[in-house]
């Protein structure tokens, strides 16, 4: 039995592990898209054990295949745990003879999918939903055990080694999952965190050099064209000095938001620090991209920004603008040019787009 035991928990601890890598970057939304694939996983892992079951005494056998389901349930509600029972009954059905009493269990199994999956649904601590969702499961399936093995002398034993098994066997998986998802969650947030701005949401500037490498290395083989806008904008130390630092984050917040719902969706935007910011343009023209800078100089110039004190007030842009060469060239230079672009536009008295494009 201890063997059986262990191989059983070895085969729950492996496909928890694997969720937690096939499903890393599933936050509860992108979920409900892999739901049929998180509720075919644990099917799968709920029919290897009942394949693997323990051996209790000669005749009996037992597994625990309701924590897959119950984990169904925990991270995917109803859908997903029914989704977990049927693929397990319909595995017990296609693997072992079909008789009256496999049918009962089939249908249990699938009982138990939609029992766990609506206490799922329970307005309470998921660490008591859970312990809810074992001991209705455990409870279910030992009245199956009753009607299977009631003939057997030591039904006792057998009932009270069913339940220690499933009581281990749920403390270890909720120890594990609850592991695994902090981990997760975690590792996402640190990735979000070191590419995302946090004041804006935008690209931070990590990302816009990393971007600014891989095109320039792209546009050297495939020779695309794309152009790179500086955006700076003008006496914004004033506007802290004058309003405080809090106005100051709105407007950059809300300058954040017009330049990303300014350019088109293909294009990328990014904080590069302070109150400076850049847009990359792809596969456009200089005369393009010159027209998109003078569209975001211009809204901008129009646009009433909204200060913490409900007033609102208006800024302006210095944008300078430079293309990649055909040639191929290092991430300085056209930083470089760029950037003299945007020292031109401040010292000809600010607002301005100024370009640099060689041919
Ligand atoms: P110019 O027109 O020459 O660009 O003048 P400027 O005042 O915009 O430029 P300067 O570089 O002198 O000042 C930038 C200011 O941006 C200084 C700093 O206090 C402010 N700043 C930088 N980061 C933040 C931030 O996260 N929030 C706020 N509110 N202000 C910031
Ligand atoms: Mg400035
Ligand atoms: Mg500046």
């Amino acid at each position: 039995m201890l063997k059986d035991l262990f191989v059983h928990i070895c085969i729950l601890v492996t496909f928890i592990f694997l969720a937690g890598v096939i499903f890393k970057n599933s936050e509860a939304s992108s979920l409900k898209k892999n739901q049929i694939l998180f509720g075919v996983f644990f099917g799968i892992l709920g029919s290897i054990l009942m394949i693997f079951s323990i051996q209790v005494d000669v005749e009996t056998i037992i597994d625990l295949r309701h924590i897959p389901i119950i984990i169904a349930a925990m991270f995917g509600g109803v859908t997903i745990s029914f989704i977990c029972s049927l693929i397990i009954a319909i595995s017990r059905i296609l693997f072992v003879d079909i008789t009256p009493i496999m049918l009962i269990v089939s249908l249990t199994t699938i009982f138990v999918g939609i029992l766990v999956g609506l206490i799922g649904k329970l307005k309470s601590q998921n660490t008591l939903k859970w312990l809810f969702m074992v001991v209705s499961s455990t409870a279910v399936f030992s009245i199956i055990l009753y009607y299977r093995v009631r003939e057997i002398d030591d039904f006792g034993f057998i009932l009270l080694n069913y339940w220690l098994l499933s009581i281990f066997g749920s403390t270890l998986t909720l120890l594990l999952v609850n592991y695994i998802s902090r981990a997760n969650y975690l590792h996402n947030e640190y990735k979000r965190y070191a590419s995302i701005d946090y004041l804006t949401g935008l690209k931070n500037v990590r990302e816009f050099n990393l971007t600014l490498a891989k095109l320039l290395v792209k546009a050297s083989s495939d020779k695309s064209r794309f152009a790179l806008l500086f955006i700076d904008i003008d006496h914004f130390k004033q506007i802290n000095d004058q309003y405080g630092h809090q106005a100051g984050d709105a407007i950059l917040q809300q300058f954040g938001q017009l330049l990303l719902d300014t350019i088109p969706k293909k294009d990328l935007a990014f904080r590069n620090g302070g109150e400076e910011f850049s847009a990359i343009l792809l596969n456009v023209s200089g005369e393009e991209a010159k027209q998109m800078a003078e569209l975001i100089r211009e809204r901008v110039e129009k646009y009433r920004f909204r200060l913490p004190d409900k007033s609102e007030f208006a800024i302006s842009l210095s944008i300078g603008v430079s293309m990649n060469k055909e040639k191929g060239e290092q991430l300085d230079e056209i930083i470089k040019r760029a950037d003299q672009a945007l020292y031109q536009a401040k010292s000809e008295g600010r607002n301005k787009v100024v370009c640099f494009i060689e041919q």
